[in-house]
């Protein structure tokens, strides 16, 4: 069946410019991490899509070995957008990123120019595109000079591969340098992605202020925290849930340890009138300088809730403190 989206579509999401830049992303925006490789079920993957820029969510990020198998994620969503979407390019802005392992030998990992531009390349080829709207390195490299990897990015924009270009997970002063190295080439940056949950905050030490005065926008990952940060833990572990899969990084360990903070969380937000992702995903939105929060979805349901977290993003005095207090609890 062909695939036309809704005519109302922009009508409840609300877009944030990318820091300084002329970019705007919704303010939520899909990843495709889980649920979208060769051992998920395609018309899932495709009803989450489709529902997802229904609701305005335009932005949707990968990267090479999202899987699993790695690069299956990048396959099945440019099969997805040929058949859908290819009417809705233009409205749509794809981002990928290399830096992690990808292929056997020196040549596969990590940061060098090498790695990134054959990346890009083979990411390309699997989604079926001439270009990403956002190309970024996925972390940084100790052992490759920040320059190198930054005249990579540099690379993939002026060869017309990528038309912006990102940071994944660089720490602030390595975010600071890669911004000077990237002015100064030509290609600034645009927009930084890093880990950021009530569960981990390492970004308001340093990180914001420093992306805030070089006017680099911010999306952060694992918002939910992988799916801790909502009320699928409350009575056990779901067997379809991420934390029982075999696969990826989420572990009953992870829930055991988090779940007593979740309940009185989940409390909290119930007294909001809100579920427990949309307070997690709203208390990220209301710090000004994040540009999106970057959520995984593995049904169509979660998709709705994480959109209706728009309805209300303001925090009381009140709220705030007690959400700190739940934090910080042993
Ligand atoms: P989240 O923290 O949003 O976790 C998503 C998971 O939470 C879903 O798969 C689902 O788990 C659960 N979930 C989502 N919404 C709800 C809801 N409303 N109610 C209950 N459970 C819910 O993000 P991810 O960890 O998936 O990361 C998001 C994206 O960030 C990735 O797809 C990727 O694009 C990017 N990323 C980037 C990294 C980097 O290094 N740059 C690293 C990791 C991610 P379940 O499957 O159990 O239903």
């Amino acid at each position: 069946m062909t695939y036309i989206s809704k005519d109302n579509r922009y009508d409840t999401m609300k877009y944030n410019r990318c820091g300084k830049w002329g970019l705007k992303l919704p303010a939520v925006s899909l990843g495709l991490w889980h649920n979208f490789g060769d051992v998920d079920t395609i018309k899932n993957g495709r009803g989450i899509l489709h529902r997802a820029f229904d609701l305005g969510i335009t932005h949707f990020d990968l990267a090479n070995n999202y899987g699993p198998p790695y690069g299956s994620a990048e396959e099945n969503f440019g099969k997805i957008l040929k058949q859908d979407f290819s009417n809705y390019r233009d409205e749509l802005i794809i981002s990928s990123k290399a830096g992690y392992d990808m292929w056997p030998g020196p040549y596969g990992d990590w940061g060098s120019r090498k790695y990134l531009i054959a990346s890009l390349d083979q990411s390309l080829k699997r989604m079926g595109l001439d270009y990403v709207d956002i190309f970024y390195s996925h972390r940084p490299d100790p052992n490759t000079p920040l320059e190198e990897t930054m005249m990579a990015l540099d690379r993939a924009v002026r060869s017309g591969k990528a038309l912006y270009v990102g940071i994944s997970n660089y720490p602030a002063d390595k975010a600071k340098e890669a911004s000077r190295i990237l002015k100064e080439l030509g290609t600034p940056c645009l927009i930084h992605q890093p880990k950021y949950s009530m569960f981990v905050r390492w970004v308001e030490d340093e990180l914001l202020d420093v992306l805030e005065e070089e006017g680099i926008g911010c999306i952060p990952f694992s918002p939910l925290a992988q799916g801790l940060l909502s009320d699928k833990y409350l009575n056990g572990i779901p067997e379809d849930s991420r934390a029982a899969k075999s696969w990826g990084f989420l572990h009953e360990s992870d829930v055991n340890s988090a779940i007593g903070k979740v309940q009185k969380l989940n409390e909290l937000a119930l007294q909001r009138e809100q579920s427990l992702a949309q307070m997690a995903l709203a208390w990220i939105l209301k710090d000004k300088r994040i540009t999106s929060v970057l959520i995984g979805a593995s049904s169509v349901k979660q998709i709705n809730d994480n959109v209706e977290t728009l309805k209300n993003l303001a925090f009381s005095d009140e709220e705030l403190i007690l959400i700190e207090e739940i934090l910080s609890l042993d």
